[in-house]
């Protein structure tokens, strides 16, 4: 079979992954010169960094199944560390070393900075969610699903407003609390390991799409960058894509944004045009602080809790702690918000306040960086409808975080929608 995947983001390159696994020569083709999409490595001041900020969750099955596949070992590449939710001076929550679902209840019982009322809150709202097998009869906006289980507002903006932005990339008065409740049965509440945080010690070019490349090249494959497809068409036996030959089989693997131009000459793929057409969007915002290379957070990654909205950044990385680049400060802020009113002047001088009260009497920084992703995820609202895999052309797969699964916009969403795909490709009616 001739196989063409367009996009070379975590999708595209799961999908050719797993294609090559399968014994296939798959040929990619991506617009740009750097693998990753929108998990990108990019240069700034000779260092490299990414596009933003990311981290991955022990819940991320096939990103590390896959990393495994291709060779890029997540031993080596991730660092892992044990639910540890820090704002420094204000609260800790830290997860032990204890089997499942022990690690969860002594992390909550043992929260410093939470009253004993908050602490059973927690509590309480998981077992709800367990006893109703994380399955809402109504989705909601998470902010509702928490007011109706009385959760208390300070238990909201420590943890579970930070968890659903951090995952959601939504506002908690938009997001749909059946993708949270997803995120949680498959997190918080699963086996001590998925709760997990881990942290990449590369970028994210080098940490899959790179070698996933070099592993479909291995296997005769190949992944053309700087090949942008313009148009795609339906031929005899297949698709042409733009003068780039014919392919029996065809995964689109690109952001959503991407996909009604690539289609335009495909008629049937109108309702799916018109579905993602109606998605909304939200950003978001990576700044980097260069400090002096002594400076050192209490933690590689601190949460900055948004008392009455006051705060800009959610959280801080110290990314001479895990990427070897001492005093480089990484800040990210999801979704929208008040931040979006301030010059890039305005928001370095607050994220720096906001590293100055972790860090009192700390120097300005020497240099910063803002860099904005306005369309970095879709807005994941209650009852949103996602396109699935196929598509009514026969041999015709979708790829990428937006389409249909259990998670929000995430890595893990990517890949498993390029798994996805890739094996539905291989089935003998597609
Ligand atoms: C700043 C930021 C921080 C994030 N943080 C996290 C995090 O901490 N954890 C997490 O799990 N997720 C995070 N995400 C979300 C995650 O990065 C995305 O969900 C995921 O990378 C999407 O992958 P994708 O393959 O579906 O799409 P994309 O990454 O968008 O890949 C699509 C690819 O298609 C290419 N393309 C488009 N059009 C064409 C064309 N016509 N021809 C050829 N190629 C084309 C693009 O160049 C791109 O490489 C973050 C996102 C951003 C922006």
């Amino acid at each position: 079979m001739n196989i063409a995947i367009v996009g070379a983001g975590y999708a595209g390159m799961a999908a050719a992954a797993e294609l090559a696994a399968a014994g296939h020569k798959v040929t990619v083709f991506e617009a740009s010169r750097t693998l990753g999409g929108r998990a990108r490595a990019i240069e700034l001041e000779g260092l490299t960094v990414d596009n933003g900020a990311h981290i991955f969750v022990g819940a991320y099955r096939e990103t590390l199944r896959l990393m495994t596949l291709v060779g890029a070992d997540p031993e080596h590449l991730l660092r892992r560390r044990a639910l540890h939710l820090e704002y420094p001076g204000e609260l800790l929550i830290a997860a032990p070393r204890l089997p499942a679902p022990l690690h969860l209840a002594w992390a909550l019982l043992a929260a410093r900075g939470l009253s004993w009322p908050e602490k059973f809150a927690a509590i309480r709202f998981m077992q709800e969610l367990k006893r109703t097998q994380f399955r809402l009869t109504e989705d909601i906006p998470a902010a509702e699903h928490f007011r109706r289980q009385r959760q208390p507002e300070r238990l909201v903006r420590y943890l579970w407003e930070p968890l659903c932005v951090a995952a959601l990339n939504t506002p908690i008065e938009q997001a749909s609390m059946q993708v949270f409740a997803n995120v949680l049965r498959d997190s918080l509440a699963a086996g001590r390991a998925a709760s997990d945080f881990l942290l990449p010690t590369v970028d994210f070019s080098r940490l899959f799409p790179e070698p996933a490349a070099a592993f479909v090249a291995a296997q005769g494959g190949e992944v053309r960058r700087e090949s942008r497809i313009g148009a795609i068409t339906r031929d005899a036996a297949g698709f042409q894509l733009d003068n780039h030959g014919h392919y029996d089989k065809l995964i689109l693997a690109v952001a959503p944004q991407h996909l009604p131009k690539l289609v335009v000459g495909l008629p049937e793929m109108t309702a799916i045009v018109e579905q993602v057409s109606r998605f909304e969007w939200e950003p978001i915002v990576g700044v980097y602080l260069a400090y002096a290379e002594s400076v050192r957070l209490p933690f590689p990654m601190v949460g900055v809790a948004n008392a009455t909205g006051t705060t800009a950044a959610q959280w801080l990385f110290d990314r001479g702690r895990i990427y070897g680049q001492p005093g480089l400060i990484s800040a990210v802020i999801s979704a929208h918000g008040r931040h979006e009113a301030m010059d890039h002047d305005a928001l370095v001088a607050a994220i720096h306040a906001e590293v100055a009260r972790i860090l009192p009497g700390i120097a300005a920084p020497r240099w910063s960086r803002v860099i904005t992703e306005k369309r970095a995820t879709f807005a994941c609202t209650p009852g949103m409808s996602r396109p699935p895999t196929a598509t009514p052309l026969p041999g015709l797969m979708l790829a990428g975080d937006y389409v249909a699964g259990d998670y929000p916009a995430t890595i893990e969403a990517a890949v498993r929608s390029g798994v996805a795909a890739a094996r539905a490709l291989l089935q003998p009616a597609a």
